[in-house]
Order: C-alpha cells, then sequence, then structure tokens
C-alpha cells in the first residue's frame, strides 16, 4: 500500500502526469470527487519542560489542487480550548450528560495550567502575513490569492502553553505521563468538496490533509519520546531505540519523518521504558510505557497487538507504514497516525481490547479517513466492527455473535428513545451517550447488519474492495454504498437512508399461526418501520430445519442462498404483513424470525413460537414464547 499512497499522491499532480495517467487502471485513481489538497510539514520544536511551554518553527508546503482560488487558509490551534469559557469548556458544563474526564475541569484550571498557541510571526514567500487567531482557528490570509494547480510556502512561529491533561493532551495524566502531545500544533484544515473544515475544538474527531511530516524536537536528555513517524537518529537518541547509551545531559534531538500522514502526535516522559517487536511483514512494533512493576499486562501485550496487526491486514488491507507504537498517555485510548495513545494502568483484557481498537483505527482513520465529523459511524463504527471480529478470535468468546455488546446498547439506546439520527454531526449530538452509541454501537451494527441483505461474503468481500478503492481518498457514505452494491448487485439506497437519516429501527414479529391438516400458514408483522428481509426457520420435531429467506422489494434481489433455503417472494415495505404458506403440517414445529441473529431487531420476544399440529392456532405476540 505505500505503492499506492504514493501513487495516489502523485495523482495530484495530473496536470504533469497526464500522459501517464492513461496507462494506469482506474480504480487505484478513484478520489472524490477526484481531487484533494497536499500539505508537507517541517517542524522544529523546543521544549522547555519546567514550565510546560514550548516554541515551534515549521515550514509548509501547501497545494491547491482544488477548482476554487483560496485567498486564506485556516488552521486548528487546538491547545487553546483549555482555557475558562472556551466552546469545549461551556459545551462541557451545558451538556445533559458531559464527559467525566472533562467535567468543569477546564473552568477551573489556572492560569498555569491552561493551554494557548499564540502565533507570532507568519510569512508566505517571503512576504509577511496576517495571522487571525480567535478561539481554536486562526486565518492565514495569503498576500496573494493561491489559484487552483499552485503551491504556496508558509512559515509560522508561535508559542505554546501545553495544558494540564483534561481532554486527551496534557502534561501529567492521571497516571504520570508528563507530556500527551497531540493536537499541539498548528494544523491547517482540511479544504475538500464541501468547502473549508473548520470546526472549533469541542472534544472529538478530526479531519485533515494528507502529507509529510518531518519533525525534530529538542527535549532534555531525561525524556524518551514515542511518536507518530520512524525516528531518524536512534543511535543519538539511545533510550532503548538503539544499543547507544542514553545521553545524561542536555537535550536530545528526536527527529521523526512520516509520509503520508495526516496528523503528528507524541509523548514524552523520564520513565518510558521501550519495547519492539519486528513483524515477519516487515512493520516494526514498539511499546512505550512507563517502568512500572503493576504493568504486568504490557509485557503480554505485543505479541497479541502483532496478531491483530496481521489480522487487520489481512481482513481488510496491507498496513502501509514502517512503523506503529502504542504509547501510555492521554485519558482512554485515542488514535494518531502510525501511533495511538492509551491509557496504561489496565488488566490484560481491557488493554488488548483499548489497543485492537486504537490500531483498528489506522485502517478508518489513517488510511481511508473519511471526515469523521460528518460521517464518525464510518471511523468509530468500522473500527468497532473489525475490533469485535477480532477479540472474538483472539479470546475464543461471543463466537456467536461477536457483535452482541454493540447490538446490546444501540437497543437499549432505541428503546428509551435517546436516539440522534447517525448523520448528525459529531459535536452537535444533544447527548454524549447519543453520539457515543450511535458512531460506535449503531456504526458496528449497520455493517454487521448488512449481512441481512447481502450476505456475509459479499460484506467481508466490499470491505476489503471498500479499502482498494479508497485509500488515502476521504471516502464518504455514497461511496461505501456503492462498493457494497457493486459487490452485491443489490439496492441499498433504503437501507442507507434509513440507517442514517432516521431512528427507524428493525423489529419483525410472528403475529398469527395457523396449521391445517396439509399446511402451515405464518403471518409476520413489520412492527419496527426499517424494512430488512426475513430469514425464518422452522425447526421440526425430529431436528430439522427448514430455512426461508424473504427479501425486500426495494433491494431488486437477493443475497446468495444457504444450502437448503428456501427463496419466498419478496416482501414490499408498503406492506405491514407478509403470509408465508408452507405445505407442511407437523407436530411440535419451531418458527424462528432471524436465527443467525443478524438484525437489530429490537423484540425478539415476538421471534419465536413453538405450535402443535392437527389444532387451527392462533398466536398474537405478547403471548406465548
Ligand atoms: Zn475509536
Amino acid at each position: 500500500m505505500a505503492n499506492l499512497a504514493a501513487a495516489m499522491k502523485a495523482s495530484i499532480y495530473h496536470h504533469i502526469l497526464f500522459l501517464v495517467i492513461v496507462f494506469v487502471p482506474c480504480t487505484g485513481w478513484a478520489q472524490y470527487p477526484g481531487w484533494q489538497q497536499a500539505i508537507d510539514y517541517t517542524m522544529d520544536i523546543t521544549v522547555d519542560a519546567p514550565q510546560h511551554q514550548y516554541s515551534g518553527s515549521m515550514d509548509v508546503t501547501y497545494v491547491n489542487n482544488s477548482p476554487d482560488v483560496l485567498a486564506r487558509i485556516p488552521f486548528h490551534l487546538f491547545f487553546n480550548a483549555f482555557q475558562p469559557e472556551s466552546m469545549m469548556d461551556v459545551r462541557s458544563r451545558n451538556i445533559a450528560d458531559p464527559d467525566r474526564r472533562v467535567g468543569d475541569r477546564i473552568a477551573g484550571l489556572p492560569e498555569d495550567e491552561q493551554g494557548w498557541i499564540t502565533v507570532s510571526r507568519a510569512t508566505v514567500g517571503k512576504t509577511e502575513a496576517a495571522f487571525d487567531a480567535s478561539g481554536t482557528i486562526g486565518w492565514l490570509t495569503l498576500p496573494k490569492a493561491l489559484a487552483p494547480g499552485k503551491k504556496v510556502k508558509i512559515h509560522l512561529d508561535w508559542d505554546a502553553q501545553v495544558p494540564r491533561q483534561v481532554r486527551r493532551s496534557g502534561w501529567m495524566n492521571a497516571q504520570g505521563v508528563e507530556f500527551s502531545m497531540t493536537q499541539w500544533y498548528p494544523k491547517v484544515c482540511e479544504y475538500d468538496h464541501h468547502g473549508w473544515h473548520t470546526n472549533p475544538y469541542i472534544g472529538r474527531e478530526f479531519h485533515g490533509v494528507w502529507g509529510d511530516f518531518d519533525v525534530t524536537i529538542h527535549m532534555d536528555a531525561a525524556y524518551m519520546i514515542g511518536g507518530t513517524g520512524a525516528l531518524q537518529n536512534p543511535e543519538e537518541c539511545g533510550h532503548g531505540y538503539s544499543d547507544a547509551t542514553t545521553p545524561t545531559s542536555g537535550n536530545i534531538d528526536w527527529h521523526f519523518v512520516a509520509e503520508d500522514v495526516h496528523d503528528f502526535a507524541w509523548a514524552a516522559d523520564p520513565d518510558f521504558v521501550h519495547k519492539v517487536l519486528e513483524m515477519e511483514s516487515g512493520t516494526t512494533l514498539h511499546f512505550i510505557h512507563q517502568a512500572d512493576t503493576s504493568y504486568g499486562a504490557w509485557e503480554e501485550l505485543p505479541a497479541i497487538a502483532g496478531r491483530a496487526l496481521e489480522y487487520y491486514s489481512e481482513h481488510v488491507g496491507a498496513y502501509p507504514w514502517p512503523q506503529y507504537t502504542v504509547i501510555e498517555g492521554g485519558d482512554g485510548g485515542m488514535e494518531y497516525p502510525m501511533c495511538t495513545l492509551v491509557r496504561g494502568n489496565r488488566n490484560l483484557r481491557s488493554l488488548v481490547g483499548v489497543t485492537a481498537h486504537e490500531m483498528a483505527h489506522a485502517w478508518f482513520q489513517g488510511i481511508l479517513a473519511t471526515n469523521e465529523s460528518l460521517h464518525e459511524w464510518m471511523d468509530e463504527g468500522f473500527t468497532s466492527w473489525i475490533e469485535s471480529e477480532f477479540l472474538a478470535k483472539e479470546f475464543n468468546e461471543s463466537k456467536d455473535q461477536p457483535h452482541y455488546w454493540a447490538y446490546g446498547g444501540y437497543l437499549n439506546l432505541v428503546r428509551d428513545g435517546g436516539e440522534e439520527p447517525l448523520s448528525t454531526h459529531a459535536d452537535h449530538y444533544v447527548t454524549n451517550r447519543a453520539y457515543g452509541t450511535g458512531a460506535y454501537s449503531k456504526g458496528e451494527v449497520l455493517l454487521n447488519q448488512l449481512a441481512a441483505i447481502i450476505g456475509e461474503s459479499a460484506r467481508n468481500a466490499g470491505i476489503k474492495r471498500y479499502f482498494d478503492e479508497w485509500s488515502f481518498s476521504h471516502p464518504g457514505p455514497v461511496d461505501f454504498k456503492r462498493v457494497m452494491e457493486r459487490e452485491s448487485g443489490l439496492e441499498l439506497d433504503t437501507y442507507f437512508q434509513y440507517m442514517l437519516n432516521s431512528t427507524h429501527h428493525v423489529d419483525v414479529a410472528l403475529s398469527a399461526v395457523r396449521i391445517t391438516s396439509d399446511s402451515t400458514y405464518i403471518e409476520l408483522e413489520r412492527i419496527g418501520k426499517l424494512p430488512l428481509p426475513v430469514d425464518l426457520r422452522i425447526t421440526t420435531a425430529d431436528g430439522r430445519t427448514l430455512d426461508h429467506h424473504i427479501p425486500q422489494v426495494v433491494t431488486q434481489g437477493h443475497r446468495p442462498l444457504e444450502d437448503g433455503e428456501q427463496l419466498m417472494a419478496p416482501w414490499p415495505w408498503t406492506h405491514p404483513t407478509y403470509t408465508v404458506a408452507l405445505p407442511i403440517s407437523e407436530p411440535g414445529c419451531t418458527v424462528e424470525i432471524d436465527p443467525r441473529r443478524w438484525t437489530a431487531d429490537a423484540d425478539r420476544s415476538n421471534n419465536k413460537v413453538s405450535f402443535s399440529t392437527g389444532l387451527i392456532q392462533e398466536w398474537k405476540s405478547g403471548g406465548e414464547q
């Protein structure tokens, strides 16, 4: 995939490479909507650790591949969120169910624990340029507007104070990691077919431009640093990155390089220890955590994390970068390109769970990189899905339904009426719970439940195809839907419309059964408004199973049938009920809707009923179970 990444990047110079492009297969060049911006950062950072401050200087090369003339370029200034009365602070104090990690902590930060980031000088080429900051966004006015296809060289100098750790980044997290440096530098906002993405930093989900980062951090020799990218000078740095002795005084100049990433994160602590796992694939896994005897789970983590990397590479697509680093830091788990920061003092199962989740983000947040503020389910939901698949295999648990917890969480929200549509912007849900359960659990359900329509093999093949066609291209919902439609040959508009833009759910009931001397009639009723195909299993008293598949009209076809499965006429969504007539009349049969538990049916008490023959028996939901 490194080659693909390079190829995708090269495609931005299509005006130069036009003659070459005609020889390249089209799918490898798929980009929505055919262009994306490009950027490279070279940074020089000097850290004053005792003051929790640093100064930064960077050269940015920005290429405008859009069809638009750009007069200004906005930057994220995330650290400014950690000040009393910031939007993040006020939002946290007014939302009904605040994140416990934030609560009112920002409001109470003394000055020397607040965060700030101040750009002191901006130049474009050799010309001084105005930089106007307000809250967590700063606008650079270009002395000369940037035409389509042109590039600009920007230089920024800035000073920053690292906030006391409240959410994700900051100094001294709850486990004593001194510096969690995430969302820490002036980061150019993404510009795409929607325009600029200048979301003020409220607390969640990120979006960025792919490019190369060359970052040099000057820091007291006592600290070990882990971060995005490959360390270029391990011999100088020591600290277990090489056999060289670690310098004991002065600064170490840590030099990291990362190619084709959309962000850069790092963490530093004097107590960090470092382990390395070399994978057969050529990827190097680094593990960096505080040296503490209570952290035994970290001894067992590397082998399992290696299996996770292999699992995701096999089931989604090849991991494209040379390394990945699991770093203790932050306040839970948060994904960044080529690394993650996770809370460290956990038991093995918890440490593996968070690591497996954050590593899976490398595929959906790092390589596919959907705008996760707009389409949070495509990042958190898909990440959670593959994480659940891996953990079920790794721990040999939940084998029947690895996504049991996601279904349960989503359905609890459905039942108590707190759901909000998945099309809601991540920052704008009324409650944190509706966001969390929607993005993670309903997103996971959405992907798993696709099997009910198109079958497991098309769904699984579609995930790989999605990765192949959309890596390094910021796909959106329609792109994903189209991949699944091409893979299955079915029409999926209705499913995605309901799942994303409504809060309708699935509930199909067995509403009546009538048995005659030679036939059985089963009436189904759609109580939930979301129409899905229905699988119906009759189990006879002697244990035979008779499976039936009832497609929806709107899919214009059906998934491949299982061995012995009977195809029934499709069920139009306009029709509240559907009757199945079977030429059997046997004692002791059981009939069950959705025996594989693919659908998130909100009420399973009306999904299964036993009946005996020779009688005309009417059964209504809520009765016999
Ligand atoms: Zn996540």
